[in-house]
């Protein structure tokens, strides 16, 4: 097979970076995990923190095995795969192969491609710049929506309204933009207990 070949299948990724760290952000704040990031986004978010992902030919392509040997030199047993967008790639055959080794799966993505993959926590976080695959909303554990304008909020509840009954509700002040937004998001749900406020507390904490 050639390495466009394994790519397409999922056996072989792109990626930018992989290191054991605090996951900050969501239902899982504060667990250690080793994060798997991958290259390659086409969703174009103007505040973007990672901008130097989103071309994936700038990153080495690793077999899924070797991913998982650099998972497995730490004792934590939670990986999250982020990006970049991870579901612009077949997760399968990576997550099946972290799961037969004792790891729970999570992933953090747009939902701006199909989904796929076997996760124990999927976390679905919306994005304006492009819409989301239809397949996202039945298997999103958690809806994390980043309040960057302030028709952010109707933003998050269109999507709100879209993902399955059991969907966690949160929402996540952008990090330039902390200051003005944390105290409107406090404010929003005083009156809407639906929703949870995230933070990103790996920045707080200043480690990646
Ligand atoms: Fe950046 Fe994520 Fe938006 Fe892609 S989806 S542009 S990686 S914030």
């Amino acid at each position: 097979m050639t390495t466009q070949e394994l790519v397409a299948a999922g056996l072989q990724l792109p990626v930018m970076e992989a290191f054991y760290t605090i996951q900050g952000e969501g239902r899982f704040s504060g667990h250690p995990a080793y994060f798997i990031r991958l290259g390659g986004c086409d969703v174009g978010c103007v505040w973007c923190d990672v901008k130097e992902s989103w071309e994936a030919e700038k990153w080495p392509i690793i077999s899924i095995e070797e991913i998982i040997e650099g998972a497995l030199a730490y004792p934590g047993r939670l990986v999250v795969i982020t990006g970049g967008e991870p579901l612009m790639y077949n997760l399968f055959p990576l997550t099946q192969l972290l799961k037969e080794k004792g790891f729970s799966t999570h992933i953090e993505t747009s939902g701006a491609h199909p989904f796929s993959g076997e996760f124990d926590w999927v976390c679905f976080s919306p994005k304006k710049f492009k819409k989301p695959h239809p397949s996202i909303y039945q298997v999103a554990n958690e809806l994390k929506v980043v309040v960057f304008h302030p028709s952010d909020f109707d933003f998050a509840e269109t999507h709100a309204a879209q993902v399955n009954s059991t969907c966690e509700l949160r929402l996540q002040p952008e990090w330039s933009r902390a200051d003005r937004f944390t105290s409107e998001i406090i404010e929003y749900i005083k009156k809407r207990p639906a929703w949870k406020i995230s933070l990103q507390t790996h920045k707080f904490m200043d480690i990646p």
